[in-house]
């Protein structure tokens, strides 16, 4: 029974079919001249068995990519998941992405997939980085947005992630997205700035003060004032 695998390699991703000799083996790409990991087979097979028990096949299919993603020390489960799961569930994004920073480098092209087809998994694994305060999350979030060739549109979205992150980290890549996308020029100059100046937040919530000093000049600062004061007498009491 052949074995199916995916070429490694981003720009590549040619699927191909190899005879099981070489099952757990190196063997070189036809198309890129990358090395393939040849998945093992028997543990394919064990993939498929516990697969094979559960009825739904959707849950299948995410249940078992959840799978080969917990068992990623070796990477072989890999391949299989991207022949099988066309829709990868939320669920399976946020497993790949604990799988990375649990230091299971293989999880890194299967995580990359998701940035190349823009799937709204991106801002949740945008969330985890953030929640997390992980720098190696968002290390590779960075390095997938300047290697990939994403829509003006989608980095758009992505652009005011950055800034609420809050970390100077992104700063070169917000710089590479200014260079490529200059459409997105304001934008990115304005989360630029909230990086290089994390205190603007404060000028900003400022300004939303600002209202109340109109109210001051027009005269009806010292009537809140004294209604203030009536509260705090009433309180007293
Ligand atoms: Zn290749």
């Amino acid at each position: 029974m052949p074995i199916s695998v995916i070429c490694d390699n981003n720009s590549c991703r040619k699927s191909l079919k190899i005879k099981d000799e070489f099952a757990g083996k190196i063997v070189e790409c036809p198309r890129c001249g990358g090395n393939i990991r040849v998945p093992d087979y028997h543990l394919q097979q064990q993939f498929l068995e516990a697969e094979e028990n559960i009825a739904s096949r959707v849950v299948e299919e995410r249940l078992g990519a959840v799978l080969a993603l917990k068992k990623l020390g070796d990477p072989f489960g890999l391949p299989l998941i991207y022949d099988r799961v066309a829709d990868p569930a939320p669920v399976v994004a946020d497993e790949a992405l604990l799988a990375l920073l649990e230091g299971k480098e293989a999880a890194r092209p299967f995580l990359a997939r998701f940035f190349q087809e823009e799937h709204d998994a991106v801002r949740r694994l945008m969330k985890v980085a953030d929640k997390r305060r992980s720098a190696e999350a968002l290390d590779f979030i960075c390095t997938l947005v300047e290697e990939n060739k994403l829509s003006e549109q989608y980095v758009s979205e992505m652009v005011p992630l950055f800034a609420r992150i809050q970390n100077r980290r992104a700063l070169p890549t917000l710089e590479a997205i200014r260079r490529r996308y200059p459409n997105l020029e304001q934008l990115v100059q304005a989360a630029i700035g909230r990086l290089e100046h994390p205190e603007s937040g404060v000028a900003t919530l400022y300004k939303g003060v600002r209202p109340l000093e109109k109210l001051g000049k027009l005269g009806c600062l010292p009537v809140l004032l004294a209604l203030l004061a009536g509260g705090v007498a009433l309180l007293v009491r």
